[in-house]
């Protein structure tokens, strides 16, 4: 079934904004960058989720169930989302979270709380490994569970961004802007996977370039194949010939850091450059990393003046808080400042 045929249930505030960041362009002396302002969905703070709950909840409610599940980080801001999503549409939320439960809830966690959701501690797996089992009990207990995977990434959630480059597509031509690049941040794999596809399927001509965030564990396939995989089957949802190739994925693992939420001086320096010279704030865990990957890009030369560069901002900021101490310490550099 063609894209506009595919059940949605909207949550967010869209199209959201697309606008120019020329005092960082400047102060890089690079290409000219333009943002697009996911964080600004509009769901209980906004983000990437977003698009993609929209085409999963929309499925939920054809499938008449009560109940969302889905998995993360203690400082998940997919499960803030789906606990939001859940909220306004009238149904439980149910989260499993990586970790212990703390003794105080700060950031996202707190938001989970806030709009209702039961969490369920599951020390050492963050993705959800333990999900089936809670969905499990809740079917005894009566409720009719919706099991969201890690990240929301699989072929329903990812639509979200194949719908997103018809609207980015859409702002361009009015603003007679010619984007070369699109850089993001890319954990679970549905956001890039949703915007190849979608851009094979609306004729945009721009290199994407998720940057990596998140190591994965040994053993799991490269990320690479997995947003490979789930392309084919976004594809085949959309009842479109196979279109993607090996080469339209590509992944820049040079800035995972010492892995998945550890704050490390690119992630400092890029969050309060991006805050001091436009007044934006990105996120600790993916924005700021990618954003740290883009100067990276731009200092060696790989994108240059002849450039148009694309940020989607994914959302993340909630998260600031909780890693105060984290984003405080910073190099003598920047104490100067
Ligand atoms: C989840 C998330 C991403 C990554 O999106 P995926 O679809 O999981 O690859 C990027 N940025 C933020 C702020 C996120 O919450």
């Amino acid at each position: 079934m063609a894209i506009e045929q595919q059940a949605r249930h909207p949550l967010g505030f869209l199209p959201t904004p697309v606008h120019a960041l020329p005092r960082l362009s400047e102060l890089l002396g690079g290409p000219r960058i333009l943002i697009k302002r996911d964080d600004q969905t509009g769901l209980a703070l906004g983000g990437n989720k977003t698009r993609k709950l929209e085409y999963l909840v929309a499925d939920a409610l054809a499938q008449g169930c009560d109940t969302l599940i889905t998995a993360g980080a203690a400082q998940s801001n997919h499960c803030r989302q789906t606990a939001a999503a859940a909220a306004l549409t009238g149904m439980a939320c149910h989260l499993a979270l990586g970790g212990q439960a703390p003794a105080l809830a700060d950031g996202n966690l707190l938001l989970d709380c806030l709009l209702g959701a039961r969490c369920h501690w599951s020390g050492d797996l963050r993705k959800g490994e333990g999900i089936g089992e809670i969905a499990e009990q809740l079917r005894r207990s009566g409720s009719r569970p919706y099991v969201i995977p890690y990240g929301g990434s699989n072929d329903i959630g990812a639509l979200g961004f194949v719908s997103a480059i018809r609207e980015l597509r859409g702002q361009l031509e009015q603003m007679g802007e010619r984007v070369t690049h699109s850089v993001f941040a890319s954990s679970s794999g549905g956001t890039q996977a949703g915007l190849v596809v979608g851009r094979a399927l609306f004729g945009l001509d721009m290199a994407l370039i998720g940057i990596g965030i998140d190591k994965g564990e040994a053993g799991d396939a490269p990320f690479r194949e997995q947003v490979l995989r789930l392309t084919e089957r976004i594809a085949a949802r959309l009842g479109l010939e196979p279109c993607i190739g090996a080469a339209d994925v590509v992944v820049r693992n040079d800035w995972l850091g010492a892995g998945y939420g550890v704050v490390g001086d690119p992630e400092r320096e890029a969050i309060k450059l991006v805050a001091r010279t436009e007044g934006i704030l990105l996120d600790p865990v993916y924005t700021g990393r990618a954003m740290a990957g883009l100067i990276a890009m731009i200092r060696g030369g790989e994108l240059s003046g002849a450039d148009t560069v694309l940020f989607w901002h994914t959302g993340g900021a909630p998260a600031l808080f909780p890693y105060a101490s984290a984003l405080q310490s910073a190099p003598a550099a920047w104490q100067a400042r």
